[in-house]
Formats: C-alpha cells, structure tokens, sequence
C-alpha cells in the first residue's frame, strides 16, 4: 500500500524545529532529531534513541522517511558506478559516484531532464520533466553513502559536482535548499570548497548563488566566441557570452579560490589553435583554471572526438599564455556515465 505521510525529508531544519516546538517539544528536539535523517542516515523513527518513546511514535504516526529507490546501479571497469533512481512519482534520474586516488566525487542531478537542449549532450536530447525538490537533490547523497558502507569501501565520499542532469541555477530555489542540508553540520557536513555547481551562466541567478557562498563555481562555457557558442548549446547563449564573462570577471572569490571553465572538445568544431587563442583572449579578466574535457561520443553523436595532437595543441597554447589548463579524463564511459552522457530514456520518465 501506498504510504500516505509526508517525507520528513521534504522538511528543512527551521520547518523540522517549528514542528516539533507547536507540539510542545524542546527547541533542542530538532538538533536531535536532524542527524538522524541526514547525518547518521536512519530511515525508522523507532531507532532514533536520544527521542523519548511518545516522540518516536508520533513522528512515525506523521511521517514517513523515504529516500529515492535504487532501480538499477552499473560499475564500470574504472570503478565508476552509475545509480539510476526512482523519485516519488517514478520520474528516473541518474547520480554517478567517481572514483578518484583517495576519495570518491559524486556527480549530483538537479532536473529530471534539462530544456537546455545543449547538442553535444546527451540530458538535453530527452527534454525537460521537472525540476527536483531540494530532499531529493540531496538523498542522492544518502543513497551513494549508503551503497559505499555496504561495500566497506576504504574510499569515503568528500566530494559534489552538480554535473549531472539538469541546469542548477534553472531551479535554484531548491538547489540552494539542497545546498543548505548540505552544509549543514547536523545534516550532511560537507565544506563549500568540497562543492562545486556547474552551470551554463543564468543571467541574474548566477549573480544569486555568487553571493550565496554555498559552493564553489563552474562554468560550461564550450565556445570562445558567441557566434559558436549559439551553434553548440543554443539555448544557453541567449545571454550573450561577452556580458557573462563580464559578470565572472567580477565574481565574487575567496583567496586562492578560481572559478572553473569547463570546455568539451568537439573534433573539427572548437578545437583548432585559434579557438584556443580566442578562449585565452576571452578569458583574460576572469581568475579562473580551464578544464578540458575530449569529447565522447555515443552511437547517435553529431560530433566527433578531437584528435590527440589538437588536444595537446590546445592545451599547450593555454599554458604558454598562461593560463591553467587540466586535460580531464572522462570515466565510466562503459557505463554511459561519462560527462554528457546521463540520459534516462524519456520514455521510462514519460
Ligand atoms: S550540458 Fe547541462 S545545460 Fe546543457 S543540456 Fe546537458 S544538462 Fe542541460
């Protein structure tokens, strides 16, 4: 049968606390009981022990504690693991755990589907569904936490990309919800510099989340010049690319901290040396390091993989300019779970 209470998980901290204290309780009660949730990841009221037995059993009466159910989990050869997930009405998304030396990086949905059709990308081929709720962004979390204790896996979980599918700052009033449980110390605890949002640059919301400080900044920028950047992702470049990287160059930024510029190298489309030249004149005011993605391309691509050697072209006129390139390798591309890859087939989410 289906459960009919609310998702405790859906309550934020302040809305947990109102609750609990026109019940009569404690205002400490929801320091108590946020741990639980979040932290400690229980998902039965009757094991929270530091709440008094009455307690227990009204919120139990009240709530349920639901996570998104794991419908299917892929592994790559590179260690990679791919979660494809049911959210409460059936809508499927898909979070990616990475690997890394010492650490694992989870890439993080925000949108079931993306309308920003970007060509190379394969979210932006299934549409637009809906936005996610701000509990549902972070019990992806709990999920990849939960699947790594279970494996007694010697690597913890330290760091978020939101890379996954959808555009951040198209739903920002719940990804910077999300980001607040996030943060939390009694929720999930991770530092804002463990977290980084990428986004295609909402004009105004980019702004918003700057003055947030909630987690650090990447941007899909792809192109050096407007009139490319209309050709590879259309819909992002309605905010012209000058008056976006104007916006970056006053950035708000730590000390030491730079915003990230993400650039997919399409083969023959905006890899050649005078791209590159072109992205470094570009970028001239901004504090930022570039990462350079090679494009992987699935059976139905429109674009192909750049060739080494203009990789390393690229790469090197960025360095001889100054500027910080990484060349970024992309796993899990067995698995379908590779930069640009997260599709949940739209009909599964129809
Ligand atoms: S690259 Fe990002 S913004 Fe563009 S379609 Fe894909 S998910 Fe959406």
């Amino acid at each position: 049968m289906k459960n009919k209470t609310k998702n405790i998980l859906s309550l934020n901290f302040d809305q947990i606390s109102h609750w609990l204290i026109n019940r009569g309780e404690k205002e400490f009660r929801a320091k108590q009981l946020w741990p639980w949730l979040w932290a400690k990841r229980v998902k039965d009221f009757s094991l929270m022990t530091n709440l008094s037995k009455p307690l227990r059993k009204i919120l139990a009466q009240n709530f349920c504690i639901k996570w998104p159910e794991v419908r299917d989990i892929k592994e790559s050869k590179d260690g990679t693991v791919k979660f494809l997930l049911a959210l409460e009405d059936e809508k499927l998304i898909e979070t990616v755990l990475i690997p890394e030396k010492d650490h694992y990086t989870q890439c993080l949905s925000s949108q079931v589907g993306c309308s920003l059709a970007c060509t190379f990308c394969s979210t932006g081929q299934m549409g637009f569904k809906r936005n996610m709720y701000s509990h549902e962004i972070a019990a992806q979390i709990l999920v990849a936490q939960d699947y790594l204790q279970k494996k007694n896996s010697p690597k913890h979980l330290t760091n978020l990309v939101f890379m996954g599918m959808g555009e951040p700052l198209l739903n920002w009033k719940e990804v910077r919800e999300a980001l607040q449980i996030i943060n939390h110390p009694l929720g999930l605890n991770f530092s804002r510099r463990k977290i980084t949002l990428s986004t295609v640059g909402i004009k105004g919301v980019l702004q918003d989340f700057g003055q947030s400080k909630l987690a650090l900044l990447a941007v899909s920028l792809h192109a050096p010049t407007q009139e490319l950047r209309e050709k590879i992702m259309p819909k992002a470049a309605r905010w012209d690319l000058n008056e976006l990287v104007s916006v970056l160059a006053e950035y708000p930024l730590a000390r030491r901290e730079r915003i990230t510029i993400e650039y997919v190298l399409l083969g023959g489309v905006n890899d050649t040396p005078e791209h590159a030249r072109q992205l470094v004149r570009l970028l001239s005011r901004v504090k930022c390091k570039i990462n350079l993605i090679a494009y992987n391309p699935g059976p139905d691509s429109k674009y192909r993989a750049p060739e080494k050697k203009d990789i390393l072209k690229f790469e090197q006129i960025l360095w001889s300019k100054g500027m910080t390139a990484i060349l970024r390798k992309s796993k899990g591309q067995d698995i379908s779970a590779a930069c640009g890859q997260l599709i949940v087939m739209s009909k599964l989410n129809s």
